[in-house]
């Protein structure tokens, strides 16, 4: 208890900060540790969201806070740039080893999930000679001015923002679920090379292989061979954004690993360091050499501190064996949520690899999206001390993001409050209905 008030504080932000960063919860954090939070009046919440699927290995980790505190001793800024360190090579050693796709690798690292975007699109521009890129509606790549471009969402991220960057065109997703099929959306990405862009000018594609912010809606294993097939046929790259589905979130370290092709670039972000800011290309050592000297980097990019966080985030991933780990509780999770489906008619959808998993919800039978009912279902969990997630293109989707290395209990009592809430929630919805038709 810190004797702050979280009402308190919400005032003095509100006054504070600006308007555009958006807050999902009044409540103000004070600690953490692996799956719980506790606030600023002393409340204990169990974290389902993870800070978006940064702390895949749990808040303070023993051993990324033991890693942090050994390099803080050491030194914590020299840039890269200027004065190099070992642990930076090492770690680009790791992921050339660890990311999807054959042959050589090479990396550079850089501070944020939409920089790293950034960095994969010049990347490709670079090698390709080429500057257009495809992506798809629904996606979530940033908010800079590229990244917020590529996003195949208007409101909140592009709204009021002007023209965005050129050279970008956004396809279909193929989203079975509301009646876009593999095949349509491929279709629609031919028609848009027979219409509007000449094949030899697409420098990428690029895309999720499972969508976060747009739904947690994976990317089919045919689409993404067609999307490989395509690229291979025009000389285009395909860039696989896995900074959500990272880090063992779907079960293999990469969401690519569940795909027979793979990837030219893969950009990476979140969970990579655990909670400090580190992001990262790793992709064809050939497409990595295109930039000259200079054309990429950064100040913070590849900090120490951060580098030294994501050595410890990989050694826990293998020693605790955390894609297993993310596996064995998704299933329980869906297994949980499919008792409800009887009780609880809103659910439309329950899905995602691994432990990357979402609940949709529509109006009762019904194929019409209710994102009344998700976000009562985020406001009341809230109540009962769970912090949970919306997203989605239609805003009616749960998206369940708990650290891995939840303990069983505190993975339990989740599931409870989660069975609740729905139940509640159907209860309430169902009284409105009622008392509105009568
Ligand atoms: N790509 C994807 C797939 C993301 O989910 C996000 C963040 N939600 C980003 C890029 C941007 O990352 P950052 O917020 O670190 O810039």
């Amino acid at each position: 208890m810190t004797g702050v008030l979280n009402s308190n504080l919400a005032e003095r932000r509100g006054a504070a900060l600006s308007r555009g960063v958006g807050v999902m919860t009044g409540v103000y954090a004070d600690q953490a540790r692996n799956a719980e939070i506790w606030d600023v009046e002393g409340r204990r919440y169990i974290d389902f969201a993870s800070g978006i699927a940064v702390v895949n290995t749990g808040h303070c980790h023993p051993r990324i806070v033991e890693a942090v505190r050994a390099q803080l001793d050491r030194f914590t800024h020299t840039c890269h740039q200027v004065v190099p360190y070992e642990n930076y090579v090492a770690l680009a050693e790791r992921l050339n080893a660890l990311v999807p796709g054959e042959g050589e690798k090479k990396t550079v690292f850089l501070t944020t999930g939409a920089e790293a975007v950034e960095n994969a699109v010049k990347i490709a521009r670079a090698a390709t000679g080429r500057s257009a890129v495809i992506a798809f509606t629904g996606g979530f790549h940033g908010r800079t001015f590229m990244g917020m471009s590529l996003t195949g969402k208007v409101f909140p991220y592009k709204a009021g923002f002007g023209a965005m960057a050129g050279d970008v065109y956004h396809a279909p997703f193929p989203v079975p679920l509301h009646g876009i099929s593999t095949e349509a959306s491929l279709a629609a990405l031919d028609q848009i090379l027979k219409s509007d862009l000449d094949p030899a000018r697409v420098a990428a594609i690029l895309l999720e292989p499972v969508q976060g912010e747009g739904g947690f809606y994976p990317a089919p294993p045919a689409f993404m061979a067609a999307l490989r097939a395509i690229c291979d046929k025009h000389g285009m790259l395909l860039i696989a954004d896995e900074v959500q589905t990272g880090f063992a979130r779907t079960g293999r370290c990469f969401a690519m690993e569940h795909h027979d092709v793979a990837a030219d670039l893969t950009t990476m972000a979140k969970s990579l360091a655990g909670g400090f800011p580190l992001a990262a290309v790793t992709g064809r050592s050939d497409l990595m050499d295109a930039p000259q000297a200079g054309g990429l980097g950064g100040t913070y990019g590849g900090n120490p501190l951060a580098i030294a966080a994501a050595h410890a985030v990989l050694d826990i991933i293998e020693d605790e064996g955390l894609c297993d780990r993310a596996n064995l509780l998704g299933a329980r999770l869906k297994q949980r949520l499919e008792s409800l489906r009887e009780k609880v008619p809103e659910i439309a959808d329950i899905r995602g690899p691994g432990f990357m998993n979402a609940v949709e919800f529509n109006q009762p039978d019904s194929d019409q999206p209710n994102p009344e009912f998700a976000n009562t279902v985020r406001a009341r969990a809230l109540e009962r001390g769970l912090i949970l997630l919306t997203c989605g293109v239609r805003a009616n989707v749960i998206r369940f993001l708990a650290p891995i290395t939840i303990e069983d209990a505190v993975f339990n009592e989740a599931m409870d409050v989660i069975e609740e809430t729905l139940l509640a929630s159907h209860a309430a919805q169902r009284g409105t209905r009622e008392t509105a038709a009568s």
